[in-house]
């Protein structure tokens, strides 16, 4: 048994309550308490404490899409291309590429960058070779969502409909739950214009009945929207809607360029939409133009954060992405309170943990929960002074700040290091991996 304690402990329950001198035991890998530090201590008469007076503590950080295996492609690709050349050109010969070993560096280094950022939880896009690469989940033991790639109508990595789909349910079969719990499977059906009708039918209906989450890229640029209307006359989300693939179960990815009628579908769905704005941002999709984000919040859909991808974004901090989130969309619709801090926290927390069918374990700090708990340290000018501690989460705190992360009752970070990792070998293995696959696709050094 040990003691979290902080001069914040923010709860993110439904009563969004934070305590002051607050503090979290946990047992085992489960919160068995939460209130006042002085008044904890005495009650469990419990030594071992980690934090103090200068910590803020936090649920664990929820990234709800991230593809781990580009993470060796940060910055490989070359500067200024938007979505349709940068993944036609780029993002998919260097998937292509990849051997089993390379996949695993870059599983591993990506879990490395997501814990140092405070990352607890993460819904990965989708491995090709995973019973190697999720091995390294013993070294670095974050909590994943995985799938297979999943797709049947392209001819980098050809799949056929039955072969894709038999690919899922057998990695389901053999790993969900694994992990000590920590491994779920997931549905990662790439999207509709690369995946047959039957393919994404028989993906929801699997996925519904057997309780698995569905996360699909949907009107995640304009030429996408473009192809669908033009070829079938519908927008993504209508021709999800139209063939009754739309479920509370189901999580569309980007929906960067939405109708408002695509959005009154949404609603009536109950599917969850998750937005990854620096990859929007840094390849110019439309987000800031076109974003529909203001108002799915006011409708009531379930938003969730994602970090998308190492050359998408170029960094997994998560507190950042809810900073840009949660700014372009104030001011998008020129409303400083759409969303509020103490609202928009949710998208990185519990909201994202829901997305992920996680939000009965994780997500907030209560009792019963699995204990998946961060600590920033708030020394310094950002934190100083500091009176409201969700909009220091919102606009001040970055991935910077994070000073400890506990997963599943076990201390992963302690004092920004990453616990059972050798840093420096890491990064090395990882720069020589991306240089192999680099030369392999004939890719130059921009200098
Ligand atoms: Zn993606």
């Amino acid at each position: 048994m040990f003691i979290v304690r902080g001069r914040f402990v923010v709860t993110v329950d439904d009563f969004n309550r934070v305590l002051r001198d607050g503090a979290v035991v946990v047992e085992d890998n489960r919160i068995v308490d939460v209130g006042y530090f002085g008044d904890l201590k005495k009650k469990h008469r419990c030594d071992t404490v980690i934090g103090d007076e200068w910590k803020i503590v936090l649920p664990g950080l929820v990234n709800c899409h991230y593809h781990s295996r580009e993470q060796l492609s940060q910055t490989m690709f070359p500067d200024g291309h938007g979505e349709t050349t940068w993944f036609n050109n780029y993002c998919l010969p260097y998937h292509a590429a990849l051997t089993p070993e390379e996949e695993k560096t870059a599983f591993k280094l990506a879990l490395y960058a997501m814990a140092l950022n405070g990352v607890t939880t993460f819904a990965d896009g989708g491995l090709l070779y995973p019973s190697s690469s999720l091995e390294t989940l013993n070294e670095v033991p974050l909590r994943c969502l995985t799938s297979t790639w999943c797709w049947d109508r392209a001819d980098i990595i050809p799949k056929t409909t039955d072969e894709a789909f038999k690919e899922l349910t057998h990695l389901h079969h053999e790993l969900n739950g694994g992990y000590g719990g920590r491994l779920s499977i997931c549905a990662t059906p790439i999207s509709v214009t690369t995946c047959s009708e039957n393919l994404l039918r028989q993906v929801v209906e699997w996925a519904r009945e057997n309780g698995v989450k569905t996360f699909i890229h949907v009107s995640s640029f304009r030429e996408e929207v473009e192809k669908t209307l033009s070829s079938w006359g519908v927008t993504p989300v209508q021709y999800l809607s139209e063939h009754g693939l739309l479920n509370r179960d189901v999580n569309i990815l980007h929906g960067i360029h939405l109708s408002m009628d695509d959005v009154e579908r949404l609603v009536a769905s109950g599917a969850g939409v998750v937005s990854c704005p620096y990859s929007s941002l840094k390849k110019g999709k439309g987000l800031s133009v076109s974003g529909v984000f203001p108002e799915l919040l006011e409708r009531g859909v379930r938003v969730g954060l994602g970090g998308d991808g190492a050359p998408s974004a170029q960094h997994v901090d998560m507190l950042r992405t809810l900073s840009l989130f949660t700014g372009l969309c104030r001011d998008m619709r020129m409303n400083a309170s759409l969303p509020l801090a103490k609202d928009a926290v949710r998208a990185v927390t519990s909201t994202a943990a829901d997305l992920l069918g996680l939000g009965n374990q994780i997500g907030s700090l209560e009792k019963g929960k699995k204990a998946d708990i961060i600590l920033l340290d708030m020394r310094g000018p950002d934190f100083t002074p500091l009176r409201d501690v969700f909009q220091a989460l919102v606009f001040s705190a970055t991935g910077a700040a994070v000073d400890t992360v506990i997963v599943d009752g076990r201390v992963v970070v302690e004092g920004r290091k990453v616990k059972g990792v050798d840093a420096e070998k890491l990064v090395k293995e990882s720069e020589i991996a991306a240089e192999n696959v680099a030369e392999r696709l004939g890719l130059q050094r921009p200098m």
